[in-house]
């Protein structure tokens, strides 16, 4: 026994050691601040990062705010974690921010991704969007959030997790923009968000998701079609196809554009994976945007096939659980009465075959064979 607790005196002895001995390095506190103030931008400078304590934190070297002015920013890129709350345990929820300020004063273009937290194409083009741009040649800025729903993208879920409730799942992309004092957790971090970060940085916004699991989207945008400024960026990212939408309650797009700043959804592919050829494509037509708005110097690009657009759409959903057999693709052209999916029982004997119930292009498809009663087969936009 004696020579037990001997072993774990020896073992805490050592780790102390070793704590002590660290760099304060990873998360350095407002006393020490000073010697590391350069760590988080390009330049050196926090300006713009409000709330100077906040500021003075920093996360593997990435300065902690709270609030964010981008007109105050230096040129150049800088980095942030945007503390967005905290977790039942105290431990605080960081939001990843990317500024890219321009060499001159130019329109704010802002581009989240993950608000559904297993939609990750969106990351890879902010990533991929952000290496291509040289800071000099960028009139403006680029405000990037690569990673909205923290907590759904810890636990690969489209939903924001909270232990309220013995586990509750938010879709944060329906309760926007939140609420201060007497809300949920998942209120007050996308009001945070909207009232700290988003809403006075925005002159224009891109929110970037996926179809949900199990289901895949070509390159697809919903664009309010009654704003011209919004129907025009809808156009010029390029995309497959382009939905005539007035907007979703509690979106994060519906909420940009009530306010005043023109804002699409921007749809990239399917969920859990980098699409690369979709990325090039969205990255492209993001560029084309920011052409359109003089952010870049260049010529506004058309698409090689114009955009297939409509203002309707139809699931054909799966009226018992089974394996289903797609004969449909993305983006095919289908006419009403077309067999488009066969489902099968357990032992592969067809049960029920599913028809196309008028004319349109295929503009979502079940990538999961399996597929509960209820869920989307095949969507066709109309
Ligand atoms: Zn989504």
């Amino acid at each position: 026994m004696g020579s037990c607790i001997k072993v774990i005196l020896i073992t805490c002895a050592i780790t102390l050691v070793q704590m002590v001995a660290a760099p304060a390095y990873g998360y350095v506190t407002e006393t020490d601040c000073d010697a590391h103030v350069s760590g988080g931008s390009a330049d050196g400078s926090d300006e713009g990062a409000l709330d100077n304590a906040d500021a003075c934190d920093r996360v593997d070297g990435v300065p902690v705010i709270t609030a964010l002015d981008t007109r105050a920013l230096a040129l150049g890129t800088h980095y942030f974690y945007y503390r967005a709350g905290e977790q039942g345990t105290g431990n605080p929820i960081f939001v990843p921010i990317i500024v890219v300020k321009g060499a001159s004063e130019g329109p704010r273009l802002v581009l989240t991704a993950a608000v559904h937290g297993d939609e990750l194409n969106g990351i890879g083009v902010i990533h991929q969007l952000i290496r291509s741009l040289e800071t000099e040649t960028i009139l403006g800025t680029l405000i990037a959030l690569p990673g909205i729903n923290q907590t759904g993208m810890v636990a690969s879920s489209r939903h924001f997790q909270m232990a309220a409730g013995g586990g509750a799942m938010v879709d944060l992309n329906r309760i926007m923009p939140g609420s201060r004092r007497h809300g949920s957790m998942a209120e007050r971090y996308v009001w945070g968000l909207w009232h700290n970060i988003l809403k006075d940085n925005a002159d224009l916004a891109i929110d970037l998701h996926t179809q949900t699991r199990g289901t895949a989207y070509p390159l697809f945008v919903f664009a309010d079609f009654r704003k011209p400024v919004v129907w025009q960026m809808a156009k010029d990212l390029m995309p497959d196809i382009i939905k005539r939408d007035k907007g979703q309650k509690g979106a994060l797009e519906t909420t940009f554009v009530k306010e005043g700043i023109p804002a699409v959804t921007f749809e990239v592919g399917a969920p859990k994976q980098f699409q690369e050829r979709l990325i090039d494509r969205a990255v492209a037509g993001i560029r084309n945007v920011m052409v359109r708005h003089e952010m870049l110097v260049g010529t506004v690009t058309k698409p090689l096939l114009p955009p297939v657009i409509g203002s309707n759409y139809t699931n054909v959903t799966a009226q018992k659980g089974g394996v289903v057999s797609l004969h449909v693709r993305l983006l095919d052209p289908v006419k009403k009465g077309q067999h488009i999916a066969t489902m099968a029982d357990p032992f592969g004997r067809e049960l029920q075959r599913y028809y196309a119930p008028h004319d349109g292009h295929v503009l979502a498809i079940a990538t999961d064979p399996l597929r509960e009663a209820g869920t989307m087969l095949v969507r066709i936009l109309h």
